[in-house]
């Protein structure tokens, strides 16, 4: 059997050849090929060489490079469009899912499951900010979104093959693969381990990246907060009825309607905070459907090593036709600006 690595990069130099170093020990004592598909996120530092180099000395590292960055999801999406094996495996690039699961999500594979998770019951070296934000995403998610996602499972996965076909089969822009994984219900183990530390460099999900994702899951599965700020307008409405009927009495009956410009103007402000909260958010969700309308890429490989030329995406994901006589220039990156005094162009 061929065992696929998927590992999204972005901006990982340092951790990158303490990865291989680990992959390659790993790897090596296992009985199955393997293909380890690196997908370069529009890194801006020297991951791309370091792949490079990588790709030269061993045809089993393939390497796709995206033209800009396009994000976590779009990375693992665009690895399992290409990846080639009975079984693959989508990891972090910062040895933070340890390499030494492999072999056992692999038996567990074998043994008939489709999909192998990796439940951290532990996380060394992370901020209390960033466990605890976690927790809360879990508890949130299993609510709002699917209570078929595991808490505490990230995007450490074994997928088989007929797995990873059924993820194919998703194109849409907006994309929470966990929530996917979920949605599928695919038959499933679990493997706990403690999260160790990042080996080098920092975290490239600083926390408002975390809360865009965390909005994209819930929003991308769940109309839940529409639901909410249609359920808290009715509150609010028949509440105003009430006091509305309160002040009328107050005015015809009582005739002391002077007073109370604090209580409007509290009322002013509360209306007017709920109603453009609903506005907004249906706001969201209307931009969310125009995106998802536009059919757009999901992501566009600028370059890719060692990887058959033929190999096409499904739909929604673009390669772009390799460029011979340019082969070693990155199409990504900064734009090169021609100086106009220096003459035309020869
Ligand atoms: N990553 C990526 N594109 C991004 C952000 C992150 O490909 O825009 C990669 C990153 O290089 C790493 C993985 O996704 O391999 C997970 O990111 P990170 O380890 O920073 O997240 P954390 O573990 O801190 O949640
Ligand atoms: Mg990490």
């Amino acid at each position: 059997m061929l065992l696929s690595l998927v590992i999204p990069v972005y901006d990982e130099e340092a951790a990158l050849p303490r990865l291989l170093d680990a992959l390659r020990e790993v790897l090596g004592g296992m009985a199955c090929d393997h293909e380890i598909l690196f997908v370069d996120d529009g890194s801006r530092d020297g991951t791309a060489r370091l792949l490079a180099g990588a790709a030269a000395a061993d045809p089993r590292v393939k390497v796709l490079s995206f033209s800009r960055n396009f994000g976590h999801q779009a990375a693992i999406t665009a690895g399992l469009d290409f990846a080639a094996g009975d079984a693959v495996v989508v990891m972090d690039a910062d040895l933070q899912d340890p390499p030494g699961l492999l072999p056992e999500m692999v038996a567990l594979y074998e043994g008939g499951f489709d999909v192998v998770s990796a439940r951290r019951v532990g996380r060394d070296g992370e901020s209390r900010f960033k466990r605890g934000s976690a927790s809360l995403f879990y508890f949130l998610m299993r609510r709002a979104v699917d209570e078929r996602l595991r808490p505490q499972v990230g995007d450490f996965r074994l997928f088989s093959r007929a797995a990873v076909l059924a993820l194919r089969g998703f194109r849409e822009q907006h994309r929470f693969v966990r929530g996917l994984v979920a949605w599928l219900g695919l038959k499933e183990a679990i493997v706990p381990f403690r999260r160790p530390a990042r080996v080098a460099g920092s975290t490239k999900y600083p926390a408002w990246k975390m809360a865009r994702f965390a909005w994209t899951a819930i929003s991308s599965f769940s109309a839940l907060p529409l639901k909410l700020s249609l359920g808290a307008g009715l509150l609010l409405t028949t509440l105003g009825i009430g006091y509305s009927a309160y002040v009328l009495y107050e005015t015809l009956v009582l005739k002391t309607t002077v007073r109370g410009w604090s209580s409007l103007a509290c009322l002013q402000v509360l209306f007017s905070g709920a109603t453009l909260t609903a506005v907004g958010l249906l706001g969201d969700y209307v931009a969310r459907i125009y995106e998802e309308i536009k059919g757009r890429p999901l992501y566009l490989v600028a370059e890719a090593r060692n990887l058959p030329p033929a190999a096409a995406p499904p739909p929604r994901g673009v390669r772009l036709a390799a460029r011979p006589a340019a082969a070693a220039a990155r199409l990504a990156g900064e734009p090169m600006e021609l100086d106009l005094a220096a003459g035309p162009i020869r």
